[in-house]
């Protein structure tokens, strides 16, 4: 049976949903789990999450972990993998755990699958499943050995269980940093994170001015309890902010439900949304591309269709 080290990302002062996520993943493969928070202050955080299905979980604490620096986070997750020898090691796919993972990849020598959306256990190895090539293919690579991977937020539903764990301290040594953090700045407009929403509406160039995402998508938004996205050329325009974007450089997300509103579904977007349960793309080029990852299309002009639809919702729900 696999042993499972979990790497837990702190952000704002609370475990990312992404780690508990992570507990899924670990669980579903069967074996023990071992957890790792690491941070100042962050033993009430390994407390919670040993009771959130984290195993026991390892607490490394100190001034030197307070802000986030790749040579101290290598360091620690390096020690707790000394040890714990896991067989696997699970990172979020998120920025931190990006930066993370190659460069311990390299102390550790050990394989590395970055973007990770599914792991299955495979006689002493693991089977992983990730995109490739900007999400034309899903290629699934076997490993063996011990195994880093970085999970995609969004890939499994995060651990409810309530299994009892334990906590242990973890006492590092030889925490020195090349780099030094300066500060945090957070996006003016905060608290939209796709990655969390069921339901995403997104529009593209195809709406041609930015007041129609108000006149028109926001309606439908609302109808559907909808979280707003927006394809690439959107952003860059400035018409949304880039939380808002989805795809290769943007969010890559999984809602049970995807609206695409005059997206032509280039390959960069699709690698971002075409892991969602139901889409729905509404374009009036029947050979848009978007439509070959559709599960149910409507070739029509969206300044039409779209209200339409609002109509048809609003009659639904009486
Ligand atoms: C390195 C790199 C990274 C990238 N990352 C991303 C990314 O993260 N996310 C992303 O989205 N893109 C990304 N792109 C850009 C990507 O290649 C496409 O250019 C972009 O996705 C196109 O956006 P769009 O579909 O909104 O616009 P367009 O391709 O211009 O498509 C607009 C669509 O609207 C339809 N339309 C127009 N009018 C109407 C109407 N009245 N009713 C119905 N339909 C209508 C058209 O038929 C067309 O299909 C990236 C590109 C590169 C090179």
């Amino acid at each position: 049976m696999a042993k499972v080290l979990i790497v837990g990302e702190i952000q704002g002062g609370a475990l990312r949903e992404a780690s508990l996520e992570l507990v899924a993943v670990a669980r579903g493969l069967g074996g023990d789990v071992v957890s790792l928070v690491l941070g100042k202050g962050v033993q009430g955080i390994a407390e919670d999450l040993s009771k959130k299905g984290g195993g026991k979980v390892l607490v490394a604490e100190g001034d030197a972990l307070e802000a986030y620096s790749a040579d101290t986070h290598t360091a620690v997750i390096q020690q707790a993998v000394e040890a714990e020898q896991p067989d696997l090691i699970l990172l979020s796919n998120t920025p931190n755990g990006w930066d993370v993972a190659g460069k311990l990849a390299a102390v550790l020598d050990v394989a590395a699958v970055t973007d990770v959306f599914r792991i299955e256990a495979d006689g002493d190895g693991f089977l992983l499943t990730r995109r490739m090539f900007n999400g034309k293919f899903d290629a699934q690579l076997r490993a063996s050995g011990r195994t880093l991977a970085t999970v995609q937020p969004g890939a499994a539903t995060a651990y409810e269980g309530s299994d009892a764990g334990s906590v242990e301290a973890l006492t590092v040594s030889g925490l020195s940093s090349r780099s030094t953090f300066v500060e945090v700045r957070k996006a003016a407009a905060g608290g939209h994170d796709l990655t969390k929403a069921d339901i995403v509406v997104s529009g593209g160039r195809g709406l041609q001015k930015p007041e129609k995402f108000d006149e028109v998508l926001e309606p439908l938004c609302a109808a559907l309890g909808a979280q707003m996205g927006a394809s690439r050329p959107v952003v860059d325009a400035g018409w949304k902010p880039h939380e808002y974007q989805v795809g290769s450089s943007g969010q890559v997300i999984a809602p049970k439900l995807y609206v695409a509103v005059g997206i032509s579904g280039a390959i960069q977007h699709l690698v971002g949304m075409k892991g969602s349960n139901f889409i729905i793309a509404i374009n009036k080029d029947p050979d848009a591309p978007i439509f070959e990852v559709a599960d149910l299309g409507v070739v029509g002009d969206l300044f039409e269709v779209v209200p339409a639809l609002v109509e048809a919702l609003k009659q639904a729900k009486g």
